[in-house]
């Protein structure tokens, strides 16, 4: 049996972020996770950040590396019809992205983490959390053929989209809104120098693809394929061949390829379930929504919701006022849907629907058209992608 004030549930960037932003503020909290520090590291996800998550990363204290190595984006370049167009967000809204991977965010909170001294509970099995709908909850886990309890103020349910948070809460008291496309990313990490220094997405007849990168010598790229395709049939030979005929010739031409060191099937879907709090239960990140990781704002929506949960934890016991925990919910599930509608309508514009054939294509081509020779409908791009405010 021990006690905190927050007890988070869940190692990924929600929770460690959660507890690093915690820590600043003078509150106690104790982090479970059921999984292993090198399983959570060895997760390959997002890699582009919003200045909002820099600016949450500064005040946590843990943007040391991240502002020496992460790469500076001024823009992000669309391809379709054979060529490329540039949307320069510097230009469009004086912001920009930061493109540094999921992977170092997380090994750059675990170090701080241990280096303070602060207690996470990895490869905790059977975590449950327990009344939160009264005064006292407190969530119990298993180890080391023990049952351990930790009794708080508050549960933070920062366990991902499969997490037991979002389930523990009565179906009755949940609203859920979902959208489930009907193809996935194949993506592929190799030790390659990108093909372009900013990201290309393109919209091909063949299906989308995305350069990406994690730094200047290690790329990230994907290609749409259908849901029912199998990772075995995948060579690195075929993923590349598949890549360079969705690119532009210039891109195809100077593509460097390599081995893959990572290669893995994404689902695409939207997700959100409301509320995102119930008693003192808050759900945040990927337990409470889930967005197509075209828009990149799965992890930057994970940032936003601890943003907010930290600074309301932390007026409570500050200033003993609930009011941040009490708009909480509404607060975050404002920025929750224009980025769910964002990359709904990204995920829309850029991927071969199966359904809407060629008059769906003939739709996408003029969006694309109008999208790059408007300035008013490049800002809306550029503002979207750079992130909303908090
Ligand atoms: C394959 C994949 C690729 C992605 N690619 C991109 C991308 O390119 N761009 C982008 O913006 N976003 C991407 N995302 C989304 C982004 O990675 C997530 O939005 C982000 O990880 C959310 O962080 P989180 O902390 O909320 O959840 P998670 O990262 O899922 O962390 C949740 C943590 O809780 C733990 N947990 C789960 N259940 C329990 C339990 N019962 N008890 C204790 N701990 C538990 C998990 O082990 C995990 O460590 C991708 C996601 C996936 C799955």
């Amino acid at each position: 049996m021990s006690r905190t004030q927050v007890a988070i549930v869940g190692a990924g960037p929600a929770g460690l972020l959660l507890g690093a932003l915690l820590a600043r503020a003078g509150v106690d909290a104790v982090i479970v996770e059921q999984r292993s520090a090198d399983y959570v590291l060895g997760r390959i996800r997002a890699g582009v950040l919003e200045q909002v998550t820099v600016a949450l990363l500064e005040q946590a204290g843990v943007a040391d590396r991240l502002n020496a190595e992460g790469l500076v984006h001024h823009g992000v370049e669309l391809s379709f019809g054979g060529a490329r167009h540039r949307v320069d967000f510097e230009q469009l809204t004086g912001r920009h992205v930061t493109v540094y991977g999921q992977t170092e965010v997380t090994r750059d909170l675990m170090h701080a983490r241990e280096a303070a001294g602060l207690e996470t509970v990895y490869e905790a099995g059977e975590v449950t959390p327990h009344g939160f709908d009264g005064t006292k909850p407190s969530v119990t886990y298993a180890k080391d053929g023990t049952t351990h309890t930790i009794e708080c103020d508050f549960i933070a349910g920062c366990d991902g989209f499969h997490g037991v948070c979002r389930q523990s809460v009565p179906a009755a008291a949940l609203q859920v809104f979902e959208r489930v496309y009907p193809f996935v990313w194949l993506g592929v990490l190799s030790e390659t120098p990108p093909v372009s220094a900013e990201l290309i997405y393109s919209n091909h007849e063949r299906g989308f693809a995305l350069c990406s990168m994690r730094s200047t010598t290690r790329s990230r790229y994907y290609v749409q394929c259908p849901v029912d395709d199998k990772l075995e049939a995948w060579s690195d030979a075929m993923f590349w061949d598949e890549l360079r005929r969705r690119l532009d010739r210039e891109a195809a031409e100077t593509l460097v390829t390599g081995p893959s060191i990572e290669k893995s099937f994404a689902p695409l879907r939207s997700f959100v379930a409301e509320p995102m709090r119930f008693g003192r239960l808050f759900l945040a990140g990927d337990a409470a929504h889930i967005v197509p990781p075209t828009g990149a704002k799965g992890l930057n929506l994970a940032a936003g919701d601890v943003g907010l949960l930290a600074q309301a934890f932390a007026e409570h016991y500050a200033e003993k006022s609930d009011a941040g925990i009490d708009d909480y919910s509404a607060r975050s599930l404002r920025r929750v849907w224009r980025a769910e509608r964002f990359s709904w309508w990204f995920t829309s514009l850029m991927h071969k629907f199966p359904e809407t054939g060629a008059f769906g294509q003939k739709m996408q081509d003029a969006e694309l058209d109008y999208l790059v020779h408007s300035r008013a409908a490049s800002t809306a791009l550029a503002e979207n992608y750079v992130g909303l405010p908090l």
